[in-house]
């Protein structure tokens, strides 16, 4: 087998925050069984190894000096049993064309997931979430490569640890595993989740009051367009950090001083606060700096302009995040991993 290898390759149209910067290595994979020979390359010459889906999580802090692995494998393949559909997707899939694609056969559980850019390899090792859904209620399986044992590996839901924006894959198994495929259990039944109130607010408004599956995914579809800047457009990671858990004690405090903060209980033990509403207070919406800053629409996305290098980057998000912890005494984590 030959491995397509390239050096010095620039990764600006690599990563959705646009930043430029260059790989002294890229490895296209087009199949998994690529990925052996890639770790071994890659091992033999003693440079880190990174796993790039489509660039949408992460933040290049300069050129990277290893090898990067460039997930591009396609396959999708279903199978049924009675209401249940197994759905197993490569890695390189898109995952909104998943989404997309299971809905049209009349497969569900995944619609409050749509228009969440990526690829389906990486989707476990975050447990993408959103409008009251998250990945885990559906995975069946992640398999792939380990990189130390040399062995292809199936870990169950459970064998993931996935918790909220987490899982194995960003701890324990953090660049030791390449996720090649991903089984997912999904339903012909049209149950749906309209809790979270952008969505069910958004069915009122439009007259619906008994969503399919595909009300749901349009509805998403049109909230996500309506206030989250399309990176093909404005060049964007996302969320910039994670929405910050704290004990219900130190909330009541908050509270006092805050009365209208934005907060969602998560146990009877702490309560999650909308980062984005924290941006807002401390003045961060819609605010940039040579280039960078926050989105107008939504203050917990970082836009990019001017697609600036990683250190400008960072320096506006630090900005911002000391504000936050001057204001209110929380501290903002990063969301996207840092290379
Ligand atoms: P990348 O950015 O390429 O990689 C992310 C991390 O996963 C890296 O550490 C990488 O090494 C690792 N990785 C990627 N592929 C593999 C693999 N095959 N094996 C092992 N590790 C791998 N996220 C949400 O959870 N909910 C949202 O609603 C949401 N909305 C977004 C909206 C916008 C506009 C943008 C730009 C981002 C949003 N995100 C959201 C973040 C992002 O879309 C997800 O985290 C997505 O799963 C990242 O996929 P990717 O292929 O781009 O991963
Ligand atoms: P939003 O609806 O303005 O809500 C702000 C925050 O409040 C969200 O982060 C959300 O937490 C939380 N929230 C709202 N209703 C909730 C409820 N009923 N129960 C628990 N938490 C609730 O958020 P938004 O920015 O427009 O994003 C909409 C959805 O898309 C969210 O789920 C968000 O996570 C997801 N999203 C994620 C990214 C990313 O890069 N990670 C980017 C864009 C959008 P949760 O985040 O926990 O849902």
């Amino acid at each position: 087998m030959t491995l397509n290898v390239r050096q010095q390759v620039s990764l600006r149209q690599l990563n959705t925050l646009a930043v430029e910067c260059s790989a002294a290595y890229l490895v296209d994979i087009s199949a998994a069984q690529h990925i052996p020979e890639a770790v071994e390359f890659a091992r033999s010459r003693h440079l880190p190894i990174m796993v790039l889906g489509a660039g949408s999580n992460i933040l290049f802090s300069g050129d990277y000096t290893g090898v990067v692995l460039n997930i591009q494998t396609r396959g999708v393949t279903y199978s049924g049993n009675g209401a249940q559909v197994l759905v197993e997707a490569a890695a390189g899939e898109n995952w909104h064309q998943l989404v997309m694609n299971c809905l049209q056969r009349g497969y569900y559980g995944i619609e409050n997931l749509a228009l969440i850019p990526g690829t389906v390899g990486a989707a476990p090792v975050q447990n993408i979430g959103a409008y009251g859904v998250e990945l885990d209620s559906v995975v069946e399986a992640v398999h792939g490569w380990h990189m130390e044992s040399k062995c292809w590996m199936t870990l169950s839901r459970e064998q993931c640890e996935f918790a909220y924006r987490d899982s194995i894959f960003k701890r324990a198994l953090r660049d030791h595993f390449v996720i090649t495929s991903v089984t997912l259990n999904l339903t012909t039944e049209t149950k749906v989740h309209t809790e979270y109130a952008a969505l069910s607010d958004y069915l009122d408004a439009n007259g619906i009051s008994q969503p399919t599956p595909l009300d749901v995914a349009d509805a998403v579809i049109a909230i996500r367009r309506s206030k989250l800047p399309d990176p093909e457009e404005i060049p964007n990671a996302g969320s910039f950090f994670k929405n910050p858990v704290i004990s219900a004690a130190d909330f009541v405090k908050l509270r006092q001083q805050f009365p209208g903060i934005v907060a969602y209980p998560v146990d009877d033990a702490s309560v999650k606060l909308a980062a984005g509403w924290l941006m807002e207070q401390a003045g961060w919406k819609g605010v940039q700096q040579d280039g960078v800053g926050f989105h107008a629409e939504q203050a917990l996305v970082l836009v990019n302009p001017g697609a600036v290098g990683g250190a400008a980057v960072m320096a506006v998000a630090d900005a911002a995040r000391r504000d936050v912890q001057d204001k209110f005494g929380v501290t903002l984590e990063v969301e996207p991993r840092i290379y």
